[in-house]
């Protein structure tokens, strides 16, 4: 059985950045936010599961709630879980903040720091801020994850990023203490309002074929589960849009307010179609539905991985061919056993 490793709690989904792309919708407006006494319940019900390791914070910006997130860090600290964090960094105004800021946080549990920086990003945060923070947690020993949503036209990708950054990324990954992404946003949420009107148009998106898509396994997908500030459990955070009916619902497990824990965590885990996401990843569904019916009409060239399981949630055709299969895989199994 495929084992949870962290856990992220999404504490609300107001930002104080509205970037084009963003496939939560998050803004400064957004009123939606997860209770202390509630995200203490969740931790305390997750931390059932023995082979969970981290939690982390994401939204939204987690540090829009500082003290809260952390309290929580420290709570979970106390459960045996080290911390991570995904944050736009707007507060690493500079180096001797942001080392002191890490540092704290490093005493309550933070091993991981995630953050972006790409042309969407820094409309609104200057470079210099990610590489106080990429600078500090290196010297601190925190990992650092660095995501780049790029398109083909960006000004800012992965191969540039070190002389804009003035870091060197490269040494930083070969010692393990950096990972970096790049790949185009996906076309939800905020991002599907600002295809083809003034930011990026979707013929400058870097895609990818079945080439590169089959058997390309999601290694999100049941490992790093997510819970929203409704309390909404999903089994990873691609989904985007932010609502059980998004792209990626096929991830959605159910609530925590209505449900336990193990009871969801169990759904997904025994999910035939999120185990084969997790194993072989999702472009191979869409392949055994197409020798299925070959008429199925789908994109040649997909953005990611995420897009895929996308496709699969709201193309419902191909919903419906990917039902098929699984029956078919089902019933051969059923009378293998037999
Ligand atoms: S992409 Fe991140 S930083 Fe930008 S609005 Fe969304 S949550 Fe905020
Ligand atoms: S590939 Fe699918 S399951 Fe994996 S993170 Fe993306 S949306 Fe989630």
């Amino acid at each position: 059985m495929i084992k949870l490793d962290s856990i992220t709690l999404f504490l609300s989904w107001k930002c104080n950045f509205s970037c084009a792309h963003c496939g939560f919708q998050c803004n400064p407006e957004r009123k939606e936010k997860m209770h202390l006494h509630e995200a203490k319940s969740y931790i305390n019900s997750v931390t059932e599961n023995q082979d969970l390791k981290m939690l982390a914070f994401s939204g939204g910006e987690p540090f829009l709630y500082y003290n809260e997130m952390k309290e929580l860090m420290s709570y979970a600290l106390q459960r045996n879980l080290v911390g991570g964090i995904v944050s736009n960094c707007f507060w690493a105004v500079d180096y001797y903040t942001a080392y002191e800021t890490l540092q704290e946080l490093k005493s309550l549990g933070l091993r991981e720091i995630i953050t972006s920086f790409d042309d969407f990003h820094a409309a609104y945060v200057p470079a210099q801020n990610i590489a106080h923070v990429i600078k500090a947690a290196s010297q601190l020993g925190i990992k650092t994850g660095l995501n780049i949503l790029a398109t083909k036209k960006s000004r800012i990708r992965q191969s540039n990023a070190s002389s804009i950054l003035g870091l060197d990324l490269e040494n930083l990954v070969c010692a393990q203490k950096l990972w970096i992404r790049e790949s185009s946003p996906l076309i939800v949420g905020r991002a599907r309002e600002s295809l083809n009107i003034e930011t990026f148009s979707s013929k400058d998106l870097i895609t990818y074929g079945e080439k590169e898509l089959l058997y390309n396994p999601c290694p999100y997908v049941i490992r790093n589960s997510i819970i929203t500030p409704k309390g909404d459990f999903y089994a990873c955070c691609g989904f985007g849009d932010a609502t059980s009916l998004g792209p990626s619902s096929i991830t959605y497990g159910g609530n925590m307010k209505k449900s336990n824990f193990p009871e969801l965590f169990t759904g997904v885990s025994h999910n035939l179609i999120l185990n084969i996401i997790c194993l072989y990843g999702p472009y191979l569904l869409v392949k055994l539905a197409r020798d299925l019916h070959q008429d199925l009409v789908i994109k040649e060239r997909y953005i990611s991985n995420c897009e895929v399981c996308g496709e699969i949630a709201t193309n419902k055709k191909l919903h419906n061919a990917v039902g098929e299969v699984l029956n078919k895989m089902a019933l051969q199994n059923k009378e293998g056993i037999n």
